[in-house]
């Protein structure tokens, strides 16, 4: 008999009849022989009712407190939901976080999971019972009552069905499915079928905003298949599945994203020296502050640029860190741009369709769009852009890569449907060890996963200079690389020392001197190659969610006196380019450092 986990979000639960009418879907999976576990959130507003009641007695109520307070909401909607399968002539059994063993650090508002004992809801669950249990909520070792962030929820769910390997994640919520972008914002949006892992992740954290990222980190993790549905029809909605099954025949581009809060910090003319970059984000850590992208470019006598992005409400506690971090590293000084916001391609098929990054700079040149910065992963390619063009340039990017378009071709599914993953954690008890200190990088089962280092050592950098910052330069840029048949890695964008803009690339090291040539053709002299650079990358889930990722990485590379020349990140990944001659003995530190085992790429 298989095992479905079904979570029903704070719409989906918001009445008594909607409270009914999810309490008949869970009926009729276990009618249709399955076990059924229940996961479900606060009803309706009530959490933001509850934070809004706290706010009226204190200012700044304690942690602790707030946490009792929040996991009440989601207590009244298993109570009532157990009341409404039974009502229904199913047995049914509430719990609490606590009541199953959901143990957590001390983290109070953000805890994160690190145990869970599934002995109590496998007996319920063998019993015949459908087994309800609160989202959001957990305890701490010392029994405090703590919960997982907003929208924690989702992670509930998905942790719960990879410990009791369920066959799915079923998430009920008010939309349908994931969109190719926020309908709201863009109406010709459309539903995605099938989406990656990575790609999920590269945009939940962008304001997809249809789930709690931590959730799709731990789906991933635990290969997880998680299907988003409207609670209020039956149409199949998005399945969130392993790469081989998201695969799409055709497609470049699988969706787009706007950040649209975002600020930009630049450390100006930073010595180019080792562990320099690592003083910078120890202080940007330590302060707690979730950074989003982060750029470096090529160094000019000797100084650098260094630019990251951050949450718009956490600029003047980051520029205070960033301000001590600059007078420390000798560095020339700050400056910083609260009104930005990111737009974001994502699709696995860039890895193998080239020219993704000019089709995007074209559409924002076309648009008129100014790019700030740039940078690139694998499946992803980021710019940062005015916030009053945000939206005109979500719009454009959309359209450009014919998003609204629906019918692509998926790939034969690699065994026949949707395949079960075997779960990582079949035992009753995930004994998953101590975190470790405030940047939380242990062994619980929430924790970083860095699932590997990487080594490229086959590229070149290009870098070009005096590249004017107006519109429709990157574009052409590219166009002329392009035509030229060179097939660019990563791209970095930087804003320069006296507001010009900084632009490198790699690319494949034979190709190096004809994207050289391509460059000057499209009008800019001013182009330094470097004719071999290794490529580190730390690559995994979390990186963003954990504060300090960088900054652990940048610590191990400064510990041997390895200067990073390049910085260019993603939700997944962070990669870096140091001197060819060292490449080797980075990898083999960053191992260490995550302890993890390592591939190259070559
Ligand atoms: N009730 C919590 C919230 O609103 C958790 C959730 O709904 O996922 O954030
Ligand atoms: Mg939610």
């Amino acid at each position: 008999m298989g095992l479905v986990v079904q979570k029903f979000g704070g719409t989906s639960v918001a009445d008594s009849a909607k409270i009914l009418a999810a309490a008949r879907r869970a009926v009729q999976a276990r009618e249709l022989g399955n076990q059924v576990l229940v996961v479900v959130s606060a009803r309706g507003h009530t959490t933001d009712e509850l934070i809004e009641l706290a706010r009226e007695i204190s200012d700044n109520p304690p942690a602790r407190e707030l946490d009792m307070l929040l996991a009440t909401g989601e207590q009244v909607s298993v109570a009532l939901m157990a009341m409404a399968i039974i009502s229904l002539g199913t047995p049914a059994i509430s719990f609490t976080g606590a009541q199953i063993g959901l143990v957590t650090d001390s983290f109070h508002t953000r805890a994160r999971i690190r145990n869970i004992s599934t002995e109590r809801m496998q007996q319920a669950l063998g019993d015949g019972k459908i087994v309800i249990v609160a989202g959001f909520q957990g305890v701490d070792e010392h029994a405090n009552i703590t919960t997982l962030g907003r929208g924690g929820s989702d992670t509930t769910a998905v942790a719960l069905a990879a410990v009791l390997g369920a066959s799915v994640c079923e998430i009920y919520t008010d939309v349908d499915g994931v969109y190719t972008t926020d309908p709201r914002v863009v109406p010709e949006a459309r539903k995605i079928d099938r989406i990656s892992y990575d790609e999920m992740l590269e945009l939940a954290s962008l304001g997809a905003g249809v789930m709690h990222s931590r959730s799709i980190e731990f789906a991933k993790n635990y290969a997880v298949p998680i299907h988003v549905r409207s609670s209020f029809t039956d149409a199949p909605g998005t399945w969130i599945v392993d790469e081989l099954d998201a695969r799409r025949l055709g497609a470049r581009v699988t969706g787009a994203a706007l950040a649209k809060e975002e600020a930009r910090i630049t450390i100006k003319g930073v010595p180019d020296r080792p562990g320099v970059v690592h003083a910078i984000f120890k202080r940007i850590a330590a302060a707690n502050v979730v950074v989003d992208m982060i750029v470096q470019n090529v160094s000019t006598a000797s100084k650098t640029e260094v630019s990251f992005t951050v949450a718009k409400s956490d600029l003047e506690t980051t520029l205070e860190a960033a301000r001590e971090a600059a007078e420390e590293t000798g560095a020339s000084g700050t400056t910083h741009d609260a009104e930005v916001a990111k737009i974001s391609v994502v699709g696995l098929g860039m890895r193998t369709h080239a020219g993704v990054a000019v089709a995007m700079f074209e559409a924002l040149a076309d648009a008129g769009v100014n790019i700030h910065m740039i940078t690139t992963s694998e499946i992803k390619i980021s710019v940062l852009v005015a916030r009053s063009a945000a939206v005109e340039a979500l719009r454009a990017v959309h359209r450009a890569f014919q998003l609204e378009k629906g019918d692509i071709e998926l790939e034969p599914p690699s065994s026949g449907g949707l395949r079960k993953k075997p779960t990582v954690a079949p035992a009753s008890e995930v004994d998953l060890g101590d975190s470790t200190g405030a940047e939380r990088v242990g062994r619980g089962m929430e924790d970083l996963v860095v699932s590997g280092v990487e080594l490229d050592d086959t590229q070149a950098r290009i870098a070009l200079f005096g590249v004017p910052d107006l519109p429709g330069r990157a574009a052409n840029v590219f166009r002329a690389v392009a035509d030229a048949g060179v097939f660019v890695d990563m791209i970095v964008q930087n804003i320069g020392e006296k507001g010009d803009s900084l632009l490198s690339f790699t690319v494949p090291r034979d190709q190096a001197e004809r994207a050289r040539a391509a460059v000057n053709a499209a009008g800019i002299q001013e182009v330094s190659v470097e004719p071999a650079l290794a490529k580190l990358s730390v690559i995994g889930v979390g990186m963003r969610s954990h504060a300090g990722v960088a900054a652990r990485m940048f610590s191990a590379l400064a510990e041997r006196g390895i200067n990073v020349n390049l910085i260019n990140t993603s939700e997944v990944r962070i990669n870096v380019g140091t001197d060819i001659v060292r490449g080797r003995e980075g990898l083999e530190c960053l191992r260490l450092a995550f302890a993890t085992g390592s591939s190259n790429r070559d």
